[in-house]
């Protein structure tokens, strides 16, 4: 474990990296509570024994990401990195203290330790080695003022938003099991011909006492947390049982599609799953249709294409979302076996400009020489529509046709037509 000489010199490091890469690093000051206590009662060779097992599981805990130091006798330094916002941050510290919390043998006993954690954060609470260590220290002063066994952010509104964070995640828990949850749809049009032929699922939570929460609320949180695997899950049924539903009252069908997470990709059996689903929904494969995002496209591309490949020889088809603002590695983007591509909406909103009319026409062409169709997303006006098709753009969603709306009326909004 380095010494805190050389975890300043890491420490100043990480500032130094995050400055240039504009993220976050946290600054941890963990101190096990009671440990004196428990010191005197076990005796000193059963107090080192306990501090070598909480280090090793500190370590654990942060592998290779992060820096571990000891200071004191059971006082230790984090320091974290690329930490993107402060729910990275909070989950984490959440993971140390329960791994703390975790029941030591020692000495023929079993003992249950907790601890300290003060937090404070480059840039907001300070950009230099002694700032960040004197306000996590504060922070930690705090925490156990309140008791102990927990933690306690130097800024305020940390302390707040990691609250509301901790709250919705337990509430979104719950709403799996109550099933909280429903999905509004967006009608997908071709442009040429006009015709509805498709409409994206987009999910929606019923919060008991917030109203109706939109996925900029919760959907993060449900990665994070993993809870989005179940979601995700609920969300496919949910669709393909709809897709079914409006086949079996008589209008033409049309194509659902599923958003769905990198997380879910990587961590499901997404293949496994969604066979599942179509056997017993009874959909037809060709009419589901599952919205990937860039971002799968840069981690483990062998495995990627392995596994879109298992998908497409479901019968299913497969979309790039938001295309054009993640990591769209061009390199591989061939390689992968997929349908289409869906323009994000910031190049359709300021498309009367001459570098995002460039850029959506160059979508278009790569789309099309790939031998994928091509939709744009947010399409709220008729010279947005205007400049798409000009871009020979092949289909369309947004504002102007339809919002995302429940399934009666949408189903209303399919008759009307
Ligand atoms: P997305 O898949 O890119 O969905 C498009 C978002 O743009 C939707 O927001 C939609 O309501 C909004 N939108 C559609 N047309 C227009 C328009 O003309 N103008 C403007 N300003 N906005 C428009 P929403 O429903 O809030 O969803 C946000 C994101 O949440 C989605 O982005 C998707 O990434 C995620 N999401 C939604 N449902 C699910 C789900 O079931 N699973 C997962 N993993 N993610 C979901
Ligand atoms: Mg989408
Ligand atoms: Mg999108």
């Amino acid at each position: 474990m380095p010494n805190q000489l050389a975890f300043k010199d890491r420490l100043e490091l990480t500032i130094a990296l995050a400055n240039n890469q504009h993220n976050k690093v946290a600054v941890l000051d963990l101190d096990l509570d009671n440990f004196k206590l428990l010191n005197n009662s076990l005796g000193f060779h059963a107090g080192d024994e306990l501090l070598k097992k909480i280090a090793t599981e500190l370590k654990t805990c942060i592998s290779d990401t992060g820096t571990l130091c000891r200071v004191g006798s059971d006082e230790f330094l984090i320091a974290l990195p690329n930490c993107v916002d402060e729910q990275t941050i909070t989950t984490f510290v959440c993971t140390i203290l329960k791994s703390v919390s975790q029941p030591i043998q020692l000495a023929k006993q079993t003992l249950s330790l907790s601890c300290s954690i003060g937090i404070s954060v480059f840039p907001d609470d300070g950009n230099n080695y002694n700032d960040l260590i004197n306000r996590a220290s504060e922070a930690r002063r705090l925490a156990k003022k309140n008791g102990g066994n927990g933690y306690y952010y130097f800024t305020e509104q940390l302390n707040k938003n990691s609250l509301e964070f901790l709250c919705l995640s337990h509430q979104l828990r719950d709403a799996v099991v109550k099933n909280q949850f429903v999905l509004h749809y967006q009608p997908q049009l071709d442009l040429v011909s006009g015709r509805i032929i498709g409409a994206e699922a987009l999910i929606r939570w019923q919060h008991p006492t917030e109203g109706l929460l939109y996925p900029a609320k919760f959907i993060d949180i449900a990665e994070q947390t993993g809870l989005i695997t179940e979601i995700g899950i609920w969300a496919l049924k949910e669709a393909c049982q709809q897709a079914v539903t409006w086949q079996k009252s008589g209008i033409e069908p049309i194509t659902v599609s599923v958003n769905v997470s990198a997380l879910q990709l990587r961590r499901g059996n997404m293949v496994s799953v969604v066979q599942t689903i179509l056997n017993e929904t009874g959909l037809e494969p060709r009419f589901l249709e599952l919205e990937l995002t860039e971002s799968i496209l840069i981690e483990n591309i062998e495995q990627t294409v392995l596994q879109l490949n298992q998908l497409k020889a479901l019968g299913i088809k497969l979309s790039i979302d938001d295309f054009g603002t993640g990591y769209s590695n061009l390199a591989y983007l061939h390689k992968f076996n997929i349908d289409k591509l869906k323009i994000d909406q910031s190049f359709v909103r300021n498309i009367d400009t001459p570098a995002n009319q460039a850029i959506v026409l160059a979508i278009v062409q790569i789309g099309h020489a790939l031998g994928y169709r091509v939709i744009a997303e947010g399409v709220e006006t008729e010279a947005m529509k205007t400049h798409l098709l000009t871009s020979q753009c092949d289909e369309a969603q947004g504002y102007l046709f339809a919002k995302p709306i429940p399934s009666p009326l949408f189903y209303e909004f399919l008759l009307a037509r």
